[in-house]
């Protein structure tokens, strides 16, 4: 697993780029292709489950929320076959390899026709046409936009009410016939063999990031020797290369999938496409790297090469694992029905009982070994770690949000024009967040120095209260928002960047803080263990932050909402209880900040 302590000597200073070690750069560079694929695939991914296979918001979301929930389960593995076999310069090719075939197989997916629209009125079928609003003439459905069904020769506008009954509205407005809440649901046909791309596409995405993500991140840490004070900078920098990459794919994948109008041929596949191209070339910059990289990342000593072949070979025959893991998701809706933890626990789709599970048992199992295996001083520094991690998967819940419910919610309810000059499209919204980190990670870097100069820098708990009040504080930030949504139900865009800029600053105050932190506070020979566990957290909360988002599902026919104020009310109601819920959960933490220092032993 991720081990930052140590495994190679510092290069010669002589050999820097910007005051650090020269491969920096190509890590730097591969990690920001890298990223350029995979915040691009994810600036599509939402989108194009509920629009392009239609299926419903809750299946959407709660399978968004499992597959990134495996991308952040797969480093535990990843990190593990890289330590004992594969060393992390391996590793991170075949990775790059794998998330590239992910990326295209996706792209193979789209390839088929949409997903065909129906909807089930009272126990019989009928097939939806869907207008844009924006064809020049011709027949009834040219005057409106909206979803039609077809009922004795005449075309039917679906409008969903307020009583969440539906009615069907002939062209002059006039109601032909409604239907009582529960009489109405809509799906989608789609194809058996692009579905089966689509779930392999995104298994082999989660298979390939568990050997890349945590061993790129291994060879940043064996940059510095142990003590050397870059070292936190040195992943501000790397973290910066990561957010530099998914600015530009936030921008273009969607502007590719989306954007381009019909005319330019292009779409969801070229979206995917451009996604897959990035990650070519982040595997193409390290594959190629001129001896840069000589010495970082090594096959660990004891291991022979013998046996690699298992290992990738092992990779592509867990797709099938991985896939049934995927379809074990399918519609899972209902809050449990037995009360209580365990009755909750039991519930569960397997992915998320094996998630829980393991988080559950890796816990408190790490800290009865460290009990008995570690000192007394050692054991608390690894209780406030574990405690710490523990409120972190409170805040990649809410701000996971990001690629699902706000991505819907931006698509449904926000005002997508900027000052009026152009617009952009709901997938596009995800750039502002790492638009924000460019600009403020430097100034972080700056406040942080300044304030410890002074002796008043904050400690990593005060940080991590910090940041939920501030994740939850962004979320009532937008529902302060729609109290101005327009007639239409669409609130301005600048509310949701505005959220963005919030939630930006909440996570400089506890993503880079925490990867550090992990190094500092854990018994040294468990360091890649303890980073293991900080991913897990962060898969955990994925996963929660998928059944968060399935609550604010709402009613969608052909990948459109059926009542747009139906919708808003929706997303306030869930944004305001996350909302409140994380800053009650900060400002506890930040009650416990004393405590947990002085379990610290004065790691800042
Ligand atoms: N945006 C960062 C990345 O992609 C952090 C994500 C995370 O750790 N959840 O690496």
């Amino acid at each position: 697993m991720t081990d930052f302590s140590s495994q190679t000597t510092p290069p010669p200073a002589s050999s820097g780029w910007m005051g650090h070690p020269r491969p920096l750069a190509r890590l730097f560079s591969t990690e920001a292709m890298e990223r350029f694929g995979y915040y691009g695939m994810r600036a599509l991914l939402t989108l194009y489950l509920a629009q392009h296979f239609l299926f419903s918001d809750t299946t959407t979301t709660g399978l968004y929320g499992g597959f990134t929930a495996m991308v952040y389960l797969t480093p535990l593995i990843g990190g593990l076959m890289a330590d004992r076999f594969l060393g992390a310069k391996r590793s991170v090719k075949f990775g790059a390899i794998v998330m590239a075939l992910g990326y295209a197989v996706l792209c193979l997916s789209s390839l088929g026709a949409p997903a065909r629209p129906y909807a089930m009125i009272e126990g019989q079928r009928y097939d939806v046409t869907l207008a844009t609003g924006n064809r020049a003439s011709g027949g009834a459905m040219a005057e409106a936009k909206g979803q039609y069904v077809t009922d004795h020769g005449q075309a039917l506008r679906i409008r969903g009410n307020d009583d969440k009954s539906v009615s069907l509205l002939r062209a002059d407005g006039s109601v032909a016939r409604r239907i009582a809440p529960g009489g109405f649901s809509a799906g989608g046909e789609r194809s058996a063999l692009y579905t089966f791309l689509l779930i392999a596409g995104l298994a082999l995405v989660t298979l390939g990031n568990g050997h890349f993500k945590p061993n790129i991140s291994t060879i940043v840490g064996g940059l510095y020797a142990q003590g050397d004070r870059r070292r936190d900078a040195g992943f501000t920098i790397f973290y910066m290369g990561i957010n530099l990459g998914s600015f530009f794919s936030q921008v273009l994948c969607p502007l590719l999938a989306v954007g381009m109008g019909s005319w330019s041929g292009l779409g969801w596949w070229a979206g995917f496409a451009l996604a897959a191209a990035g990650m070519v070339v982040s595997w193409l910059l390290f594959q190629f790297d001129g001896g840069m990289l000589d010495g970082h990342g090594e096959r660990p000593q004891h291991a022979n090469g013998g046996r690699d072949w298992l290992i990738y070979i092992g990779t592509f025959l867990a797709i099938p694992l991985v896939y049934l893991l995927f379809t074990g998701l399918a519609d899972y809706v209902k809050p449990p029905e037995s009360s209580g933890l365990i009755g909750y626990l039991a519930s569960l789709p397997i992915l998320g009982k094996l998630m829980f599970g393991t988080f559950l048992v890796a816990v408190p199992g790490i800290l009865v070994w460290s009990w008995r295996n570690g000192s007394l001083r050692e054991f608390r520094m690894m209780l406030a770690a574990m405690v710490l991690i523990t409120f972190n998967t409170v805040f990649w819940t809410l701000f996971e949000q990001a690629g699902s419910s706000l991505t819907l919610f931006a698509d449904r309810n926000t005002d997508m024009s900027v000052f009026g000059l152009f617009s952009i499209s709901a997938g596009q919204t995800q750039f502002f967040n790492a638009l924000f980190i460019i600009l403020l990670a430097p100034l972080f870097s700056l406040l942080w120095n300044g304030l410890s100069r002074s002796g008043r820098e904050p400690t990593i708990p005060v940080k991590f209260g910090v940041a939920l009040v501030g994740v939850g504080a962004g979320f009532l930030f937008l529902v302060w928002g729609t109290r101005y949504a327009s007639a239409d139900f669409k609130v301005g865009l600048w509310w949701l960047a505005g959220l963005y800029l919030i939630h930006s600053m909440a996570e400089l105050c506890i993503s880079p803080v925490g990867l550090s932190m992990i190094t500092k506070l854990s018994i040294a020979r468990i360091v890649g263990l303890m980073m293991g566990v900080w991913f897990l957290s962060i898969s955990v909360a994925q996963y929660v932050a998928g059944v968060v988002a399935q609550f604010a599902s709402v009613e969608t026919v052909g990948g459109e909402v059926t009542n747009p104020r139906l919708s808003l009310e929706t997303y306030v109601g869930v944004f305001t209880h996350i909302g409140w819920a994380a800053v009650v959960i900060g400002a506890v933490l930040l009650a416990l900040a004393k405590p947990l220092k002085r379990l610290m032993h004065g790691v800042m």
